[in-house]
């Protein structure tokens, strides 16, 4: 599994903006999608392309179009529909599944409660914003998340072990709290970005 930081100002700007108890619901969904946005554009740099040519005004230039299949983004529901817009304003191409995580508040161990995915990956480049996923055979996966706890890392590093997995995230934190949250995190994403607080 490999981990990738966005270390860039603005994604930390806006991140920490994110981050505010006193941003509104508003503010937290544009400022989400704005971020998803910026990681997305470090998350797909190694997708696969092939070459063309276009024939401008003046001339033919050599360029390039991503290779198929398709890409899939799957959101986890509920808060990785608040990511789907930044994502979708990339990739407006891809193809969308759904996956729906519900977590235990005791034992804080998740479990899947929706699975709306191709039954056949072969060779798709997967996005999914906001953890986790199974792997069926993608050519790649790759997980955004605005933030990230070390907890989670090592579990999806154990998870994935051999799989070509990656980790974008804004930031890793401090730690998980005895509820599961990310310190100091920004709260409760779902919350935060459909009014719920
Ligand atoms: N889910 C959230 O919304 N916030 C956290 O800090 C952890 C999980």
């Amino acid at each position: 599994m490999r981990t990738l930081v966005i270390d860039h100002p603005l994604v930390t700007h806006k991140l920490t903006a994110l981050r505010d108890e006193a941003s509104d619901t508003a503010t937290f969904r544009s400022l989400t999608a704005e971020l998803v946005t910026l990681l997305a554009y470090e998350a797909t740099r190694e997708m696969r392309v092939q070459p063309v040519s276009v024939a401008t005004p003046v001339g033919t230039a050599s360029g390039v179009k991503l290779a198929g299949p398709v890409p899939l983004i799957v959101p986890v529901l509920r808060a990785g529909i608040g990511m789907l817009d930044g994502m979708t304003r990339l990739l407006p191409m891809a193809e969308v599944g759904f996956v729906g995580l519900r977590r235990d508040e005791e034992s804080l161990v998740a479990s899947t409660y929706a699975d709306r995915l191709p039954t056949d990956l072969t060779g798709r480049d997967t996005f999914v914003l906001d953890p986790m996923l199974a792997n069926r055979g993608a050519a790649s996966i790759t997980a955004i998340c605005l933030l990230a706890a070390p907890e989670g890392l090592r579990h999806v590093e154990a998870a994935f072990a051999g799989d070509e997995v990656r980790v974008v995230t804004a930031a890793v934190d401090e730690r998980l709290n005895e509820r599961g949250y990310i310190v100091p995190g920004l709260g409760d994403a779902g919350d935060r970005l459909f009014g719920q607080i």
